[in-house]
Parts: structure tokens; sequence; C-alpha cells
């Protein structure tokens, strides 16, 4: 076979436990899963309503630029229609930016600790990557910018950063946007925006006046509530959009996807109920690792990474048999954290409750079965 030879360095993604498998491996009557952040208050009765007023149109393609939902998110975001791209998701849009920017002449820098997508579209594209040690869960800026040289073509801030929860404030993200060159993207991957509440926290869709390559990623998935849909956006100066856009795929978001997406963005209320909601539910788990003498990162989303300083496999593999679905921090060569969903207020109860009664048990697990 003649496929390219990076794609041997990776491996096709395991996915986790689904819901219905767990159900039937431990005979548990209801699953809670928070291992992938998704919105736990699901999504906005108004998106219901619109996709059922849409099922008819079934027949039609879809406005291969998602355009009256590209118009109403222009208004919303007071910017031109030309600085927007819809894709079938955040990944798809970090799949174009790769795609787009990224070869075997070039380097791209991010975190150690990050969202692995990056890593993975910059190996499939045969990129060098400079992976740089994380300070606490967050990025270390000063020493992004000293990896960044003349073939840097991408340098990727996950913002705020899974799975620490961590951020870049404005003033480090300015520092690294006045360091590097014109023609060095910085892709800002905010797909926990809305959750955020720090107020030195940057607002990116202002800047990309001023930095032309600079890209911020958002999306439908997390507290928008939307991730089945598969439906995110980049906003970026319309040179880097109209590069996307000749890589993307002519029809790349559905029908169903956009009009949902036009839906939820209209309904601003349920977004920030589901935040006040989420800071709240954050505080139990604060709550709990201070009662335990846990580390733990601040989080800025709607999960948190707990350092249980325990074999994090054998944790999750436990509450798998509980019904909760959560992730080891194995995934990013923590195995002793985990990463937890903030979910609604008895889910988290509950597994706060599970969680207690392991710290009891010193470290084994098998006492509790
Ligand atoms: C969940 C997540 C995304 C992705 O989402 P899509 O569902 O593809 O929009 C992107 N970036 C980060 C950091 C995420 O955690």
């Amino acid at each position: 076979m003649k496929a390219r030879s990076h794609l041997k360095k990776l491996t096709p993604y395991q996915p986790g436990m689904g819901i219905d498998e767990v159900k039937k491996a431990y005979g548990v009557k209801t699953v809670v899963k928070l291992a992938s952040n998704e919105n736990p208050y699901g999504c906005s009765e108004e998106v219901v309503k619109a996709l059922h007023r849409e099922l008819s149109n079934l027949f039609l393609y879809p406005s291969a630029n998602a355009d009256p939902l590209r118009q109403k998110m222009a208004s919303y975001y007071q910017i031109s229609p030309e600085c927007l791209l819809f894709g079938k998701g955040t990944d798809e849009i970090i799949h174009l930016l790769a795609r787009a920017f990224l070869n075997q002449e070039v380097n791209t820098v991010m975190s150690d600790f990050t969202f692995p997508q990056y890593k993975k579209n910059a190996v499939i594209e045969g990129a060098e990557i400079r992976e740089i040690p994380h300070v606490k869960g967050k990025h270390d800026i000063p020493r992004i910018i000293e990896a960044v040289d003349q073939k840097t073509s991408i340098v990727w801030i996950c913002n705020p950063n899974n799975p620490s929860g961590e951020y870049v404030n404005e003033k480090e993200l300015l520092q690294l946007l006045n360091e590097v060159d014109s023609d060095t993207l910085v892709v800002c991957d905010e797909a926990y925006f809305e959750y955020v509440d720090a107020i030195d926290f940057p607002d990116t869709v202002s800047l990309i006046d001023r930095y032309p390559n600079l890209v911020v990623t958002r999306t439908f998935s997390k507290a928008y509530g939307l991730a089945a849909l598969r439906i995110g956006y980049c906003i970026a100066h319309p040179d880097v959009i109209s590069l996307l856009q000749v890589v993307k795929d002519t029809f790349n978001t559905s029908h169903l996807a956009q009009v949902a997406a036009l839906a939820a963005l209209n309904d601003q209320h349920f977004v920030h109920e589901c935040k006040r909601k989420n800071r709240q539910e954050l505080e139990e788990y604060y709550t709990f690792c201070w009662r335990f003498g846990l580390s733990y990162y601040p989080s800025q989303t709607n999960f948190i990474f707990i350092e249980l300083r325990r074999d994090c496999d054998k944790i999750a593999g436990y509450l798998l048999t509980k019904g909760y679905i959560v992730r080891s921090g194995s995934t990013w060569g923590s195995p002793t954290g985990l990463r937890i969903t903030i979910g609604d207020s008895i889910q988290n109860d509950t597994l706060i409750a599970y969680l207690t009664q392991l710290l009891r048990t010193k470290d084994d697990i098998s006492l509790l079965n």
C-alpha cells in the first residue's frame, strides 16, 4: 500500500464505552456520561421546535456557506460575514486549518497538555511538532514565543484549555500576537468560551482587525448543547477564511445543524442559565477537593481536572460499574488525575459521594465491591 508514511504513527480514535454498552456490561439502569463535556441540560427548546419545522425539507442540499446562520452570527458579533466559516464541529475547522497551513516544510507549536486534535492533524500533514511543557495546566507563553521561528505556520492556543480548564489572559495573548510574525497563525480554540467568567479573558473577536493572523474557533457542541449535530465555526480575516473555503467540502454542514445553530444562537437565555448552574456546581467540586486536600486546576469551563493521587484508570473503571463515565488523565499522561464534566446537581452529588467513598477506602477499590 502507498499510504502516506506519517499515518503509521497514528491509531484510530478509541471511543470510550457508550451509554448502552455500560448499561449492558454492568446491569445499571441509568448511565451518566461526564466524559466529553457535553451539556447536562441538553439544548434550548427553541432548537427542537425549529428542527421539527424543517423535517419536510430534507430533500434539499444545505446552504454551502450556511448563509442564514452566517448573516445572523455576523450581526451578533458585529463583524463581516466574510470573517466566518462553519464546519462539522471545531474538529473539522482544525482539520481544515492543518490541511491549508501545515506540510513537511513547516513546524507547529502547541502545549504538551491540551486537546489532542492539533497534534493528530499535524502528524497527518507531516509538520514538525513542537510541544511546550505546561505550567500548572497553563500554556507557557514565554516558552511558546521562544519556540516560534520563521518556519512556524500555526501556534495552537486552547483557551480555556482542555483538559485543565485553565486559561491564557489578554495580556499573555497580546504578548504572543505581538511577538510572532504576521504569517504565523495563532489559533485560539475557544470551545468553552460561553462558560468563561474571568474578567481578563481576551476578547479575541475584537482583535481580528488588528491581527489578521489570529483565528478564533468556537462551537455549538458544548454550552449550546448540540454535539450530536456537529457544527462549529471560526472567525478570522477574510483571506484566511477564503483559503479554508477552498479546502472544505462543498456541503460540509447539514441543513438541520445550520437551523439548530441559528435557533440556539437566538436563545441566549438558555446559555446564560447553563453557565450560571455550571458555576454553582463547579463550587461543589472545589469544596470536595478542599475537604480532602486534593489539588485541582481552577476551571473556566464545564469540567474539572482533579489530582486524586491514585490510579485513575482503576477509579474510572470502578465508576463505570456505578454507571458514571468519566475520563482518566492517562489520555494526557497524567494517570493519577481525573477529568470530570460538571453534570447537574443530582449527578454531581452522586459522583462526589462515590469519590468520597473511594478516598475513605485508602487505595483498595476492591474493598468496595
Ligand atoms: C470539545 C472540544 C472541541 C470540539 O468540538 P466540536 O464538537 O468538534 O465542535 C474543540 N476543542 C476543544 C478544546 C474541545 O474540548
